[in-house]
């Protein structure tokens, strides 16, 4: 028989992923999964690299936290109340929130709303294509985390279609129905984050590729 992964093993072993990609360094980061009626999160302000199953937070849909570690110094991640505006408003089954250079960098080179269109890989977020017009929003940054959760909500409720959120100088929150189209998602956006900040930094518009065709 093989043996199946814990949710809280796959919560730890993406973690030690999104470390290696720059999306959880310093402490930064974080993420979600569902498991039934209830929501496993890492705890906040820690090596998120070096977490275990066991260090992890079981809270309800309304942010009430329903199983704690044993280790009384944890705190559950500060990112709770906003991984809630995903799985409250959109039933997200998991939420990735990254730190990654590429997401912040592409909220210094855009307005109110990061958007793209015509490259590949725009096809791995759900619902869209080749020739669609990928749009995210952004909210600006505020000084404690937990204070994005208003705005956070509101850019779901104003972009129906969005499955992810930008936060200006700061990152991205992603998510997807399961953990699995929750991190191919956020491995695709941070691709055209990138995308776009090189394509920024080379002249390169999205008009000047279209001469091309
Ligand atoms: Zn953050």
């Amino acid at each position: 028989m093989t043996y199946q992964q814990t949710i809280q093993e796959i919560i730890c072993e993406l973690c030690r992923q999104f470390y290696m990609l720059g999306w959880a360094s310093g402490t930064g980061g974080g993420i979600c999964v569902r498991d039934g009626d209830k929501l496993w999160v890492a705890p906040s302000g820690v090596q998120k690299e070096r977490i275990q199953p066991e260090d992890l937070f079981a809270v309800d849909f309304d942010g009430n936290v329903i199983h704690r570690p044993d280790n009384e110094k944890l705190k559950p991640s500060e990112c709770t109340s906003l991984f809630l505006k995903a799985v409250n408003l959109r039933g997200a089954g998991a939420v990735i929130h990254s730190h990654s250079i590429h997401a912040m960098l592409a909220t210094l080179v855009c307005g109110k709303e990061f958007s793209i269109s015509e490259i590949e890989m725009i096809k791995g977020i759900q619902g869209m294509g080749f020739h669609d017009r990928l749009v995210v929003p952004v909210i600006e940054n505020t000084a404690q985390e937990c204070d994005l959760a208003e705005a956070l909500g509101q850019a779901i409720e104003a972009y129906p279609k969005t499955q992810a959120v930008l936060v200006r100088r700061h990152g991205v929150y992603v998510w997807g129905p399961d953990w699995v189209k929750a991190k191919t998602q956020a491995e695709c956006y941070d691709y055209l984050f990138r995308a776009a900040v090189e394509m920024h930094r080379l002249g390169i518009s999205e008009n000047t590729l279209a001469a091309h065709v």
